[in-house]
C-alpha cells in the first residue's frame, strides 16, 4: 500500500479515477458534492450519473469510439463493465438503462475496500499526496476560483465556442489552398467562393436550426466570438465582412481575391484535424453537416468534431498538462474527464482511468504512463497535450488523433487496419505496464 490517492469529482472520470487506483492497491479518497450540493444538470446522489444522453457512443470495428470502448474493456474498465451489464438495443450503439448504468457504478465504487467516499464539496486542492482533478464540465464555483488562482485565470474556460472540425483527407484540394492573409504560408486551408456559391451558403445558413439550450447554460456572447448563424441572421453581408471576409487571400490558381473565403486552422500538430475559423456554432448536428457540405471542397469533408457552444468549464489542456495527465508546474495533481479537455462520456472514463492508474504509481513511487500512439486513449492525451493552445476546444475521440493509415485502400478498410492496430498495440501496452488485462 502506498501513500492516499484523493480524487474530486465522482462522475464519469471521477468514479473511473477512484477504482483504477484502487485496484493497484492504494487507498482512494473520492469526494463528491451531490447531494449536499448540486449542478444544473445533475438529477440524482448517484456516482457516474448520466446528465443527458444514455449513449456511450457507436460501437463497431469502423468507430473511433468503438476502438476507445475496445480499449477501456480491455484495460478492465469498472464504466465499461457497468454499461455493458445495463445495456439497452440501440442499434450500432452503445446505450444504456441511466439507472442501472449508475446503480452499477456507484455499487462499484462503494463495494472496494480500499475507497472512501466522502460527500462534500472540496474548494481547494489537498496539499498531500497524490490528486486527480475530475470535477467535470459543472465545476463548482469555489474550487473553479481557487484552480484560477493556482493555475492562472487564463488557464480556465466556463464555455465552449467551438467550430466543428473536419478530417484533412475529406478536404478537396483541387478546390481549396494553402495561404495567410496577405502572405503564402501554410498555416490555412482557404475554400474560395464565387457570388453564387455564397448566396447557396447562406440560404443553407439561414434556414439551418438551432439547437435549444437549457436555461442555464444560455450565454452571453462577446463581439469577437458570435455564433456563424447568428452573423447570418445579422445579414446577407455580415459574414463577409466577418470571418468569411476574402481581403488579402488570392487564389493562386486564378490569382484573384475570391467573393468569399471560408479559412481553416490546424487543431493538431500532425495536421490530420482543421477547424473552421470563425464558425463557432450552436446549430443541430444534422444542420451543421449540411452547412458544412454546402462550401466548396468540403462537400465530403467528414466532421470529427461538431461545434457546440454551451456552458463547459475546462483547462487549457495543452498549456498545462503532460500526456500523462499531469499538471506540468505540480505533477502529483492530475486532470481528467471534461476539465482535462475532452468531450464525451467515454472519453471522460477513459482520461479517469489513466489519470487514476498514473495517480497509483505516484502514490507508489514509480513513474506514470502514456498509452501508445496509434491507440485511441494514446492519441487523446496526445491532443491534449500537443494540440494549438489558440482557442483550445476539447475533444472526442475520433480518427483524425491517431497516425493514418499509411495505404491508400477503400474507408472502411482502412478504419478496420487502424482499429486492429489500435487494440493490438494497447493490450501490448497493458501487458508491458502490468495494468490488469482482461481476454480478449
Ligand atoms: C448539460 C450537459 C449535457 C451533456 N450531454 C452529454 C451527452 O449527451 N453525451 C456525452 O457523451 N457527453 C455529454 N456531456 C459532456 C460530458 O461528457 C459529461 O458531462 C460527462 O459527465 C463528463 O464527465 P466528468 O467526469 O468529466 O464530469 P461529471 O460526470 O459531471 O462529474 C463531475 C462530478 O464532480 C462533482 N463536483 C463538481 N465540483 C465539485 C467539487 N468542488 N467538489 C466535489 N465534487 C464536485 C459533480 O457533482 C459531478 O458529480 C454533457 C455535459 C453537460 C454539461
Amino acid at each position: 500500500m502506498g501513500t492516499r490517492v484523493h480524487v474530486i469529482g465522482g462522475g464519469l472520470a471521477g468514479s473511473e479515477a477512484a477504482l483504477a487506483a484502487a485496484r493497484e492497491g492504494v487507498p482512494v479518497r473520492l469526494y463528491e458534492m451531490r447531494p449536499a450540493k448540486t449542478t444544473p444538470a445533475h438529477r440524482t446522489d448517484k456516482l457516474a450519473e448520466l446528465v443527458c444522453s444514455t449513449s456511450l457512443g457507436a460501437e463497431g470495428e469502423t468507430s473511433a469510439k468503438g476502438l476507445l470502448q475496445a480499449e477501456m474493456r480491455a484495460a478492465n474498465s469498472a464504466v465499461m463493465a457497468a454499461a455493458d451489464a445495463a445495456r439497452v438495443p440501440a442499434g450500432g450503439a452503445l446505450a444504456v438503462d441511466r439507472e442501472e448504468f449508475a446503480e452499477g457504478v456507484t455499487r462499484a465504487v462503494l463495494s472496494h475496500p480500499l475507497i472512501e467516499v466522502v460527500r462534500e464539496e472540496v474548494t481547494a486542492l489537498p496539499e498531500e499526496g497524490p490528486v486527480v482533478l475530475a470535477t467535470g464540465p459543472l465545476t463548482s464555483d469555489a474550487l473553479a476560483e481557487h484552480l484560477k488562482a493556482r493555475f492562472g485565470d487564463h488557464f480556465l474556460a466556463f464555455y465552449d465556442a467551438a467550430a466543428p472540425v473536419v478530417l484533412f483527407e475529406s478536404i478537396d484540394m483541387e478546390k481549396c489552398f494553402f495561404a495567410g492573409r496577405y502572405d503564402q504560408s501554410p498555416d490555412y486551408i482557404n475554400c474560395p467562393m464565387t457570388e453564387e456559391e455564397y448566396r447557396r451558403f447562406y440560404e443553407v445558413l439561414t434556414r439551418a436550426r438551432r439547437h435549444t439550450p437549457h436555461e442555464w447554460e444560455k450565454l452571453e456572447f462577446f463581439e469577437g466570438c458570435i455564433p456563424i448563424e447568428e452573423l447570418g441572421r445579422r445579414g446577407y453581408q455580415t459574414p463577409l465582412f466577418g470571418p468569411m471576409k476574402p481581403v488579402g487571400i488570392f487564389d493562386p490558381r486564378t490569382k484573384e481575391m475570391p467573393f468569399a473565403v471560408v479559412q481553416l486552422r490546424r487543431e493538431d500538430k500532425a495536421g490530420r484535424m482543421w477547424s473552421l475559423v470563425g464558425f463557432q456554432t450552436g446549430l443541430k448536428w444534422g444542420d451543421q453537416k449540411e452547412l458544412v457540405r454546402s462550401i466548396p471542397g468540403l462537400e465530403h469533408a467528414e466532421i470529427v468534431r461538431y461545434g457546440v457552444m454551451h456552458r463547459n468549464t475546462y483547462l487549457n489542456a495543452p498549456r498545462l498538462l503532460a500526456e500523462t495527465l499531469q499538471f506540468k508546474e505540480e505533477p502529483r495533481v492530475l486532470a481528467a474527464g471534461v476539465l482535462a479537455g475532452v468531450e464525451g462520456y467515454l472519453e471522460s472514463a477513459a482520461t479517469g482511468w489513466l489519470a487514476g492508474k498514473n495517480a497509483a504509481r505516484l502514490a507508489q513511487g514509480g513513474s506514470p504512463a502514456v498509452p501508445p500512439d496509434v491507440s485511441m486513449l494514446g492519441g487523446l492525451v496526445r491532443f491534449l497535450a500537443g494540440a494549438n493552445p489558440e482557442n483550445f476546444q476539447p475533444m472526442n475521440a475520433n480518427w483524425g488523433l491517431v497516425p493514418a493509415w499509411p495505404e491508400r485502400l477503400p474507408k472502411k478498410e482502412r478504419r478496420r487496419r487502424m482499429f486492429a492496430r489500435g487494440l493490438s498495440a494497447f493490450r501490448d501496452w497493458l501487458r508491458r505496464e502490468g495494468f490488469a488485462l482482461t481476454a480478449a
